[in-house]
């Protein structure tokens, strides 16, 4: 079960206030999937990431609230640098939206997290065009967040097991494989090991559909 809270926000953009929904809680039964997609029951919660402002269509997220004024003000500059929200936008417009957005103010993880819950959407709604497209440019984030040294130190080759399966499912199987190379170069423990080999075996397969990690524990790999 999941509960939904009405909260007040105040828009990076324009400084509207305006009501928007937030989770509360949320119960989750079962594994996420290999990108990090919780299970079931909380598996839509990235639909309440952020919410567009119903005054200039800024999608705002909850923890804007908190970030410093300067990173607000940025955030609201390269809102209205982007070309104008279209009215006939897609479900999953304001979380591609905010994605460009992170992009344009550097925030590569960030942007990488939004696009990829974008696609989430796009394989709900079983758009598989647009979801390989929203793939492409989480990848792309997610690459740039690794390269200005965005890694985990305490896990070691973790970042590359997102970045793998993202690659996977888009099908870009030379690039998938290379992530998972590079994961397994940083000398990974043996869960991130595992990760990084039944990504492998599932890249080999040319397999394209979603995997959770209690795959991975019944799969021997470990
Ligand atoms: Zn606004």
């Amino acid at each position: 079960m999941t509960t939904l809270n009405t909260v007040r926000a105040t828009c990076c953009s324009c400084g509207a206030s305006f009501e928007r929904v937030v989770v509360g809680s949320t119960y989750v039964h079962g594994p996420p999937d290999l990108d990090l997609r919780e299970g079931p029951l909380a598996r839509d919660c990235h639909r309440y990431l952020v919410a567009p402002c119903e005054w200039c269509g800024f999608p705002a997220a909850e923890e804007d609230e908190d970030e410093p004024e300067d990173l607000r003000r940025r955030l609201g500059t390269a809102h209205r640098e982007l070309p104008a929200c279209g009215a006939a936008d897609v479900e999953w417009a304001a979380l591609k939206r905010r994605g460009q957005i992170e992009r344009g103010v550097g925030r590569d993880e960030e942007a990488g997290t939004m696009l990829l819950s974008a696609a989430w959407c796009a394989d709900d709604a079983r758009d598989d065009h647009e979801a390989t497209r929203l793939r492409l440019d989480a990848a792309e984030a997610f690459s740039a967040a690794i390269e200005a040294g965005g890694h985990d130190e305490d896990q070691p080759g973790a970042c590359f097991v997102r970045l793998a399966d993202v690659l996977r499912r888009a099908g870009v199987w030379d690039g998938a494989a290379e992530a998972t190379t590079l994961g397994l170069a940083e000398g990974p423990d043996p869960f991130v090991a595992a990760l990084l080999r039944f990504e492998r075996e599932l890249i080999e397969k040319r397999g394209r559909g979603a995997h959770s990690l209690g795959e991975v524990e019944a799969s021997g790999l470990l």
